[in-house]
């Protein structure tokens, strides 16, 4: 199996490549997205198959599907049973439900508890693997505004072949968020507290990719969700979750809290092999783009606002480049000039087509503060459970949606309650339950540095941090 980028048959396109280079380029030389060259489909026996399976062997499976013969069955069969073996729950995923037809997918089991982990604790092992065999040390860079730094430490502290370096606003993220990344001890860890905001931190990250000589120097890679073995790792849920209400039988339709639109492509994906899935609802709060992109065609950047569901303030979705090139029927040359012009102008106006494409399986649905806080009170009393805030705009998306009669929805639930306590309880005046994995935070000595939001002073930590 090979990966072409999304914007291949351009001008100094990148070549095809393998599943694991693709995994350890994360982002395409050419600026593009990585694809498959085909994607792989299931039969309905095989995704019947699946029901009463443990979590880690669908996982094995699927990813077999993307991994080709580039890693043994039997070894990605112990990976996924690592991975998923770090999460509280023995279903690793399970679904609860809230309502007559309305199912809680609850993706926070793992030691971060963000959805976050599912992939990560994948994507940390499938490093692992490849470098190791290729005798080499690579840097993970990542900047963060709350979860994927928790989930990334977590993923690769005290691993061999990896070190990683998480980059955080100074003040801006809260304490549990914070002490994910900072109680770590592992001697491959260093966490900056950056003077600055998140945008500051990205743009950090920017350059720092951007200087080759650099980036040599310290074999840089990242792991944002761009990743595409974080999107395989994201479409095994869904077939757990659809499996257990009834497919290949029966129509399922999931609700997602998006941000930078990978879980919800991860369902697409999983559609593309054969998964009936009836409709994805994208869920968003005031950052908005994607909802406005499928309601009126535009896809336009707007302001970032700060919001109760921080891993959702996001006005540009880079994971949509993948949804355009698919439904842009695989024109590399087209979604290269549609992304460039993006990036000038902040606007991308979709073909018709691809837009009525796109509208046969998603739709889009904002969810302002004010509702959000009343939906974690309303969940709370009308059905016992405890949300979090980004699982609470994906329930008030839920709550709106008119679907076929008997056709399940699944609202994918994305974070623990106890990651985000000060909005569970200003909504509902109690603070959530704090899991075991909370706890042992608690006393445990915090270790980061604090530098300016300066390329050349985060450039030199960097150079010394990779050479002890
Ligand atoms: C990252 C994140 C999301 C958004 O996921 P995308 O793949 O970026 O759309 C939603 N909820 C939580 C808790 C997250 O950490």
């Amino acid at each position: 199996m090979k990966y072409v980028s999304t914007r291949a048959g351009s001008a100094g396109d990148a070549a095809p490549i393998g599943f694991l280079d693709a995994v350890l380029a994360g982002l395409a030389p050419d600026g593009g997205l990585y694809v498959p060259q085909i994607w792989p489909t299931l039969t309905t026996e095989e995704i019947a198959g699946f029901a009463g399976k443990p979590y880690a062997e669908v996982a094995a499976d699927i990813l077999s599907r993307f991994a080709g013969h580039e890693i043994p069955h039997d070894v990605l069969l112990e990976m996924c049973a690592e991975a998923y073996g770090t999460f509280t729950h023995a279903a690793t995923c399970p679904i609860k439900q809230l309502r007559p037809g309305q199912f809680l997918l609850e993706l926070f089991h793992g030691p971060s508890l963000a959805f976050k982990d599912v992939a990560m604790q994948l994507l940390g092992r499938l490093y692992d693997y490849a470098l190791s065999r290729q005798g080499r040390v690579m840097t993970v860079v990542c900047a963060t505004s709350g979860d994927t730094g928790g989930a990334a430490v977590e993923a690769f502290r005290g691993r061999a072949n990896t070190r990683i370096v998480a980059l955080f606003p100074e003040g801006r993220i809260s304490e549990v968020q914070r002490r994910f990344m900072t109680t770590a001890a592992d001697a491959n860890v260093a966490c900056l507290s950056v003077e600055g905001t998140f945008d500051d931190c990205q743009t950090l990250v920017k350059g720092l990719f951007g200087d080759d000589q650099f980036r040599r120097a310290v074999d840089l890679t990242g792991v944002n969700s761009i990743n595409f073995a974080r999107i395989v790792a994201q479409a095994v849920y869904y077939f757990t979750a659809a499996v257990a209400l009834g497919a290949p039988k029966r129509e399922v339709a999931f609700c997602v809290p998006t941000g930078n639109f990978g879980d919800a492509f991860a369902g697409w994906v999983a559609k593309q092999m054969g998964l009936p899935i009836g409709r994805i609802i994208v869920a968003t709060n005031s950052n908005d783009i994607m909802a406005r992109a499928f309601e009126d065609g535009r896809y336009a950047r707007g302001v970032v606002a700060a919001t109760q569901s921080p891993a959702m303030d996001i006005q540009i979705a880079s994971n949509f480049e993948r949804l355009y090139y698919e439904t842009a029927r695989r024109d590399g040359v087209e979604t290269s000039r549609a992304f460039r012009a993006f990036t000038e102008t902040g606007v991308l106006d979709l073909p018709p087509a691809a837009l009525a494409t796109m509208k046969e399986l998603f739709s889009g649905a904002s969810v302002t503060e004010d509702e959000t806080a009343r939906t974690i009170l309303s969940t709370l009393n009308e059905t016992g459970e405890v949300i979090d805030p980004h699982t609470a705009v994906a329930v008030a998306a839920a709550n709106r949606a008119t679907l076929p009669d008997g056709m399940p929805l699944v609202i994918l639930s994305t974070a623990h309650p106890a990651k985000f306590p000060e909005a569970v309880q200003a909504a509902t005046g109690a603070a959530p339950p704090r899991p075991a994995s909370a706890r042992r935070l608690d006393g445990k000595a915090e270790r980061f540095d604090r530098l300016p939001a300066d390329a050349e002073t985060i450039k030199t930590y960097i150079r010394d941090f990779a050479r002890t």
